[in-house]
């Protein structure tokens, strides 16, 4: 850390212990009320106007200070895993089967500890808005509190968001400019044939020979037909059909998902899978169903926005504890859909290095407490930066 600074004024002890207890009783998808409301009492606590029941159990929480019109949104996330927790930690899960194994325990102690050295502080002119959101693991909650009129009902400038990441040091703050993680999408693609005897194949369509078909041509997609500067991802995770021996089915059935980090190599995969799975259905004689589920959006961070929360990180902590652009991730993030209408970034924070670190989504992973004043005081420094008296 710069020695010319020092970490804000957080209160850690009441952070961690806050951490603890959030993490104790996890909460899934759109069920996060005892969170919720525990965020919102806080927020009111420290003078905030609170806003409860955003997109299901969403909160937020706005705080005006001075003359300054600019505005910023902070996003945590709140929601939990089904996952049977295995850490052993004295705070682990009291909820069966429900666990904080990626971490959103620690995002939103985090984005509350700042809240309260904002609160108190106050050395900022403008309106910093507090997103509390649910549903991140799959549930779209950022769509749905969008939907709700988040950013009519909350205008923001620009919005950041914070995620741990094991593998770096505690407290190193990892950003990067443009694509940082890849879209997400689930396919189905069912492949009708006629069924019939196994030993007079003439009689029959078979649809396995031309599902296998189907699955080694999707091969070729990212290899042939992706820009070898871009990446993608294309999995077959399933494929059923078919009951004995002696039987050709009617029906195959193929469960793809589809991962890419750019918004048109996304576009461009849809459109090569749909004509590649028609011909090749056709070529034998049988038809193709394709449902198409789409995802979260690639995550793209504006560089301006970056550029500007970089900067805050190295004068504040410098250089030696910020990686300036770190890699993309193949995993994906509905925060995704906030920076599609607001320009800003995501960033990680990291959250160990030592041998035995558990990645998230891991039972016996744990959010590290000693992220919590590290990461409250990049907050409220980046809030008194952009909203600078
Ligand atoms: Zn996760
Ligand atoms: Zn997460």
């Amino acid at each position: 850390m710069n020695q010319a600074h020092e970490l804000a004024s957080i209160e850690v002890e009441e952070f961690i212990s806050l951490r603890r207890d959030i993490h104790q009783h996890p909460e899934l998808a759109f069920e996060e009320y005892r969170t919720a409301t525990l965020v919102a009492q806080k927020l009111k606590s420290w003078g905030y106007e609170v806003h409860e029941g955003i997109g299901g159990t969403g909160v937020v929480g706005v705080l005006k200070n001075g003359n300054g019109e600019m505005s910023i949104g902070l996003r945590a996330d709140m929601d939990a895993l089904p996952i049977h927790e295995q850490t052993g930690a004295e705070w682990s899960s009291c909820n069966h089967g429900v666990m904080h194994a990626c971490g959103h325990d620690g995002h939103t102690a985090m984005l509350l500890a700042a809240a309260k050295e904002l609160a108190a502080k106050k050395d900022f002119s403008g309106t910093v808005n507090l997103i509390f959101q649910p549903a991140e693991e799959g549930g779209g909650g950022a769509l749905r509190m969008m939907a709700d009129g988040l950013f009519e009902r909350f205008s923001c400038d620009s919005i950041f968001a914070i995620h741990n990441m094991p593998g770096y040091p505690v407290g190193h703050l990892i950003f990067r400019d443009g694509p940082a993680m890849s879209s997400s999408d689930y396919v189905t693609i069912e492949i009708n044939g006629v069924g019939g005897h196994g030993g007079m194949p003439h009689k029959a369509s078979d649809p396995i020979v031309a599902a296998s078909s189907i699955v080694m041509a999707l091969q070729t997609i990212v290899s042939r037909n992706v820009d070898p500067q871009q990446s993608a991802v294309i999995t077959v995770g399933a494929f059923n059909a078919g009951h004995a021996n002696n039987v050709i089915p009617a029906h195959a059935k193929l469960e793809l998902s589809i991962r890419a980090l750019d918004p048109q190599v996304r576009i461009d995969i849809e459109a090569r899978i749909k004509s590649l799975v028609h011909a090749q259905a056709e070529s034998f004689g049988l038809t193709a169903n394709i449902i198409w589920k789409k995802g979260y959006a690639v995550l793209v961070n504006s560089s301006a926005e970056t550029e500007f929360a970089r900067n805050v990180a190295v004068d504040f902590f410098g250089e030696a504890a910020v990686t300036r652009q770190g890699p993309a991730l193949s995993g994906s993030e509905d925060f995704a859909f906030m920076l599609e209408k607001i320009p800003g970034s995501y960033l990680f924070i990291g959250n160990g290095d030592t041998p035995g670190t558990c990645m998230v989504h891991n039972p016996a992973y744990d959010f590290n407490d000693g992220n919590i004043a590290i990461g409250a005081t990049f907050w409220s420094e980046l809030v008194k930066q952009y909203l600078k008296t």
